[in-house]
């Protein structure tokens, strides 16, 4: 069996035949994952140093000349990289005494954190396949974003004591600003909330479950709602990109939620993290500082909103970029500026922000051309082999040699 790496889902149960290094065959590859496989032969990023093709040495030179003459570099990515991968940046951040930060600095880093600080309760998928009863998708559309989630874990998989799957035994509810694929199959469950009403929503939800009336106008399915939460055995809340821009990242009205239904039953929380190995990289960090992200090295460990990636760039004169994409993921008036610093990007196919960088470095497919470890987006640790050789270098060993030359 081999795993995909198309998103933080990490399946494992993948059954692929190559021909000539090209997929021919596949087996339980969702079309995400199909897309992912494929993109092999497709658009890859060549080694190139101020757009003239160039051998990968000579990139990795150019790469620890920018980054070692830089005041104040930002190490940036990783969501795309291996564990290994990410321990190397960390060390490379430490030496260059930079800044070191994630997309998860403008998505779902505080759940994250809070988490892996055991302030909010979590579980594994294979817990939520075995027992959970009620899932709740806030801000999330795991049919879109990672679409094997409902059917191997959260919504149609039998399970330990979910024998009967979601004909009787599993509730799905949706609340989103838009009635997403999600939220069409969970149908009667969907709960349509105006952009940025999610905390009116939650306090309307908090009442009720406090026996009180909502203020809101549909007082009767936000009761019968709160009932149905009250009577979960084992509720999961899954949350998305939606949940963490809703307030501009204040999420304590979700953390009160989330409290007040643990006084009363047991939920727990999962992000769905969007880039295959975000978990990790938030892990990674959380170890070495106690942050996920936004962490500076410049005197000893520092850490705030200054040090990501949204603050820092009107500060910063180097980005290094390793499995990431932040041109195509910021708003325009960021990436314009990202686009006036020295950028060195490293990946396996070409983006945006390949494409304004100044050097680019190649890189194999973590999970296809090279082995190596990542942590699904529940936590779980799992290792993969390589399918098909490949002459690039692996993500790690790229790290390696910078961090040897600067
Ligand atoms: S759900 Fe994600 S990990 Fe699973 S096959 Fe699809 S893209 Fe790959």
């Amino acid at each position: 069996m081999a795993f995909c790496t198309g998103c933080s889902l990490l399946c494992d149960d993948i059954e692929v035949d190559f021909d000539g290094g090209e997929v021919k065959k596949t087996l339980n590859l969702c079309r995400k994952g199909r897309a992912h496989y494929d993109s092999l032969g497709v658009d890859r990023l060549s080694s190139a140093v101020d757009g003239t093709a160039a051998k990968i040495d000579d990139c990795i030179s150019a790469a620890a000349e920018i980054l070692a003459g830089a005041k104040a570099p930002l190490i940036f990515g990783w969501g795309n990289s291996t564990l290994e991968a990410q321990r190397v940046g960390v060390e490379l951040a430490k030496k260059l005494g930079s800044a070191i930060d994630d997309p998860s600095s403008y998505s779902q880093g505080i759940i994250t954190e809070k988490i892996l600080k055991g302030e909010v309760p979590t579980c594994t998928f294979d817990d939520i396949r075995n027992f959970a009863d009620v899932s709740i998708f806030w801000g999330d559309d795991p049919s879109s974003s990672h679409p094997r989630h409902l059917s191997r874990f959260s919504y149609f998989p039998r399970g330990e004591k979910r024998q009967r799957g979601y004909e009787e035994d599993r509730e799905a509810i949706v609340v989103d600003v838009r009635k997403s694929p999600t939220a069409q199959i969970a149908a009667d469950g969907f709960f349509k909330v105006p952009p940025g009403g999610d905390p009116g929503f939650a306090e309307a939800l908090m009442a009720a479950l406090g026996g009180k009336i909502p203020k809101v106008e549909d007082k009767k399915r936000v009761l019968n709602l709160a009932t149905k939460l009250r009577k979960a055995k084992f509720g999961a809340i899954f949350t998305g990109m939606g949940l963490a821009h809703s307030t501009g990242g204040d999420l304590d009205w979700f953390l009160s939620l989330v409290g007040r239904l643990n006084e009363i039953t047991r939920f727990s929380v999962v992000p769905s993290l969007g880039e295959y190995n975000t978990r990790g990289f938030n892990q990674t960090l959380f170890d070495e500082t106690g942050h996920v992200n936004s962490v500076s090295f410049k005197d000893g460990v520092d850490h705030g909103p200054e040090f990501g990636i949204a603050r820092l760039l009107d500060s910063c004169d180097a980005v290094m970029v390793m499995g990431s994409d932040p041109a195509a993921a910021l708003p325009a008036s960021l990436a314009k500026r990202l686009a006036q610093i020295p950028v060195v990007a490293v990946g396996a196919h070409r983006t945006v922000t390949s494409d304004l960088a100044r050097v680019t470095i190649p890189m194999a497919m973590a999970g296809l051309e090279a082995r190596g470890a990542a942590l699904r987006t529940d936590g779980m640790k799992v290792e993969f082999d390589s399918l098909v050789d490949s002459e690039l270098p692996a993500d790690s060993e790229v790290g390696k040699r910078i961090l040897e030359a600067v």
